[in-house]
């Protein structure tokens, strides 16, 4: 009953918590120091660094907040749907920069922070990055966050909270050693605990049949253990846009009616340690590796991720059920849009399933048409060593009931295979979700493809490999499930933010309306002829370099040539990414400087190799790597002979901060995988918006930044995907020749040169590129992989010309902005809309 009283009431609240926060500089300050004072209760002491980082950050907070909420307010009232982009990993990085920067606010603050003696920038490398992720994958689901915020799209990503994530990596007597990342330690301000949204997740016990009153057969899951799935928010800010999204994260934490169970029980130990095993659920970040670990613990991870999500979304969607009389659950799919990235979340499948038969008591045909129409699924690799599987044993004590669905889900399929190819054994048991192995497994794609409405790959030969090789059955019964969506990368991030000495060039030539619409760069290529612009950006990417050269010196304790051609390798170290073809090339090198004439020398372009990436913990031959990358820099940088002319620095865990760093002063960047294994890649995307040339194979998106920028601005080599399965083939009978240059290399790392580590590591990497059974085409593309790179260095020496090239390229990478990629996929898998929020009039 609304009384007047009431009314009044709301009047009142509503007055005053309406209006935004005023944001000039003087308000800013007074925010500051309130938060100084009131949040992190310090006053009148010499504040440092890291107390004004987590005033600032909180003071950024309150403001993102207040549109944060009015935008979740304004499209829940509209009804509209909404995206849920579901990942196991987001790689952050850095908030407070983005969050000015998209807020408009960075100059307000720079000059708040200016007057009461501090520096934004020095305050913004105060705050630890989280690191949620492994790499290109999590990386992607941050940026399309940013993109889905500034295109006004109503979108929320979900994900785990770990406590740990992706190891810290320290470099210690020439080998990689894993340090935990407890990035919680100060605290994070930029996120929300929901006391109010926890959701509770089953694990274990048994399933249950019975009937119903209409006399269905209905199953109940009950009993094993339950946890508590805790909510964080974290607001995501759009650019130049009123939108905030949410990121949702869920952290695991005991369940009262287990600890109560405990407790009653006498069993004091037994519930503190229920409560740790609880918590351990979302404890650590799994690296990925050469393979599969099939860890238990993993999928509890996942299972947890997903049922907390879904319980989420589904209690939102019959909200807004409740709200209209005429919408219906049989309408989830037009009000919800759930991407799956990648096979992780895709337990996600047969737990909707679930809700809507156990819960919702739906028919089977009913609740699959809603939950296909609901979900897509990104597939990010056709490695078959990293496709996921779970064996069946283990879904089934884990999800029982889960392990009944996915097999209904089958058996139906099956079916309608059989129905298509009548006795045609061998295409039902590649198309089953269950591999007849011992014991017997889960293959998350087949259950993912089987699930989705569309299933998209990430690059033009990515989605052609995918339906030729890993799906060529499904492609057949369900060609228009298929498609392709490019991957790109946001420029907010990786342009305006890491690269402010291009970013103000690009502003002054065609206003800063650049930041979200890319294409607008297209007109500055003709600027390429122009002597004086050719200075300009010179001296731009001179600037980049020479904040890498200062921050090598500061925290390295390296000298380099700020002259130099900068060569980049940094991406986590995996077989197929081929770090060694790159270490053999720079070894190559180190011998051509070594017996060149003073004459020679003179002639050489001096080279700056920059390598940077992480080796999953387990994964040998990616350690064996840095170690040998480790030893070729102490002798390099220690010989004379190579003073200027050769630097070979690895720097240490490699992160979304030191991406920023690197990648606008990079001349060369290298993007070199066995043509075929790479689905895509986004750090070709950045390094070539930035300004430098990709050495490459035709490998993922190389294929496509060639046709755009045109190939003479690239720097190609190798094995075509076409011919590596022949090459492979005939190398086990007609070995190749190898080329003497790959001999003396390997030859010197064999006898010492570079030391001799007492496990032969150095020998198990080299055999592993024996012209019998050079796997990754290694050797096969050495002479050619030279040839690219003495080619780089040729065009390097003509200036002027290689300026040009770098114009050009940066100025054609419109279609790898995110926000091309993300307009695909809501035109062509999700079908929604954007919803851009306006608050009323009077704020502003
Ligand atoms: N890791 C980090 C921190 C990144 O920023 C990126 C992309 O820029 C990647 C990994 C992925 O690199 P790539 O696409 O070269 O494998």
């Amino acid at each position: 009953e609304m009384g007047a009283d009431h009314l009044a009431h709301k009047e009142l609240l509503w007055k005053l918590s309406s209006t935004y926060l005023p944001n000039d500089v003087g308000s800013l300050q007074r925010s500051l120091v309130r938060h100084v004072e009131y949040t992190l209760a310090r006053r009148r002491y010499k504040l440092d660094d890291n107390t004004f980082y987590q005033a600032t950050a909180h003071s950024v907070r309150d403001r993102l907040i207040e549109r944060w909420t009015d935008t979740q307010q304004y499209s829940a009232k509209v009804g509209a749907k909404k995206v849920y982009y579901l990942s196991l990993e987001f790689l952050i990085g850095r908030s407070l920069g983005n969050a000015v920067s998209n807020l408009g606010l960075r100059g307000a603050y720079a000059e708040a922070l200016r007057q009461i003696g501090y520096n934004l920038e020095d305050i913004m490398s105060e705050e630890k990055e989280p690191a949620l992720g492994n790499g290109g994958l999590g990386r992607l689901a941050s940026c399309f966050l940013d993109t889905l915020a500034t295109q006004n799209y109503p979108a929320w990503g979900y994900g785990i909270r770990y406590k740990y994530g992706m190891f810290e990596q320290r470099i210690l007597n020439g080998q990689q050693v894993e340090f935990p990342d407890y990035w919680l330690t100060d605290g994070n301000p930029w996120e929300v605990e929901r006391l109010d949204v926890q959701y509770p997740v089953r694990l274990f016990g048994h399933v249950r049949e019975f009937k119903d009153q209409e006399g269905n057969t209905r199953y109940a899951w009950q009993g094993g253990e339950v946890v508590m799935a805790q909510a964080y928010d974290t607001p995501i800010p759009g650019y130049g846009t009123y939108n905030t999204n949410n990121m949702r994260l869920w952290s695991s934490k005991p369940s009262h009616e287990f600890d109560l169970a405990s407790f009653n029980a006498g069993n004091y130990y037994g519930a503190v340690e229920a409560k740790e095993r609880c918590e351990s659920i979302t404890s650590v970040l799994y690296p990925n590796d050469a393979t599969d670990e099939g860890k238990r613990l993993r999928l509890k991870q996942q299972y947890f991720f997903v049922s907390a999500t879904l319980q989420d979304i589904f209690r939102r969607f019959k909200k807004s059920v409740g709200r209209t009389a005429t919408t219906k659950i049989q309408d989830m799919p037009k009000k919800v849009a759930i991407q799956l990235n990648d096979t992780h979340p895709a337990i996600a499948i047969p737990e909707l399933m679930r809700l809507l038969l156990d819960v919702e008591y739906l028919s089977w045909e009913e609740a699959w048409e809603i939950s296909r129409n609901v979900f897509a699924y990104t597939n990010h690799t056709i490695l078959p060593e990293a496709m996921e599987k779970w064996s069946v044993p283990m879904i089934t004590e884990l999800l029982p009931r889960h392990m009944q669905i996915i097999y209904e889900i089958n058996h139906r399929f099956l079916l309608e295979v059989q129905k298509l190819w009548p006795n045609d054994d061998t295409r039902l048991s590649a198309m089953s979700i269950i591999e007849e192995s011992t014991p017997k497994m889960v293959r998350m794609s087949n259950l993912a493809v089987i699930g989705s409405h569309t299933v998209n790959g990430v690059a033009m030969i990515h989605t052609k490999l995918l339906k030729s090789t890993l799906f060529p059955d499904f492609l057949l019964m369900w060609p228009e499930k298929f498609i392709n969506v490019t991957n790109g990368v946001t420029p907010r991030r990786w342009l305006l933010q890491a690269n402010p000495a291009l970013s103000s060039i690009y502003t002054g030539m065609v206003g800063p309306g650049w930041v979200n619409d890319l294409k607008r760069l297209e007109p500055i290529k003709t600027m390429a002829q122009d002597a004086l612009f050719r200075q300009r950006w010179r001296a731009a990417k001179q600037t980049n370099k020479n904040a890498v050269v200062d921050w090598l010196y500061k925290t390295m304790g390296i000298q380099v040539n700020p002259n130099a051609l900068f060569d980049m390798q940094v991406k986590r170290i995996h077989e197929y990414k081929r770090q060694l073809l790159n270490v053999l090339g720079i070894v190559h090198r180190y011998a051509e400087i070594t017996q060149a004439t003073p004459e020679q020398r003179n002639q050489m372009v001096p080279r700056v190799c920059i390598m940077a990436g992480k080796a999953a913990p387990g994964y040998v031959m990616a350690k064996n790597l840095i170690m040998l990358v480790c030893a070729v820099s102490e002798v390099v940088n220690a010989d004379a002979a190579c003073r200027d002319l050769l630097k070979v620095i690895f720097i240490p865990n490699f992160n979304v901060s030191l991406a920023e760093l690197l990648i606008p002063a990079s001349d060369v960047s290298q993007h070199i995988s066995t043509a075929g294994l790479e689905a895509s890649g986004t750090g070709n995307m950045k390094f070539v918006m930035n300004g430098g040339l990709i050495v490459g194979t035709m490998d993922g998106a190389n294929i496509e930044i060639a046709q755009a920028i045109g190939e003479h601005n690239m720097f190609t080599f190798g094995a075509k995907a076409s011919e590596v399965a022949a090459i492979r083939r005939t190398m086990s009978h007609h070995p190749p020749k190898i080329d003497p240059r790959l001999q003396r290399a390997t030859q010197m790392i064999r006898s010492g040169v570079f030391g001799k580590p007492k496990d032969g590591e150095y020998h198990q990497l080299l055999d592993a590129i024996d012209p019998h059974k050079d796997v990754y085409l290694t050797a096969q593309d050495f002479p050619s992989y030279l040839r690219a790179m003495d080619e780089a260095d040729a065009q390097f020496q003509l200036e002027e010309k290689w300026t040009a090239k770098c114009i050009e390229s940066a100025c054609s990478m419109w279609m790898f902005s995110s926000d091309r990629t993300i307009r695909e996929y809501a035109a062509k898998i999700w079908n929604v809309e954007p919803l851009p929020f306006r608050p009323p009039k009077h704020q502003n």
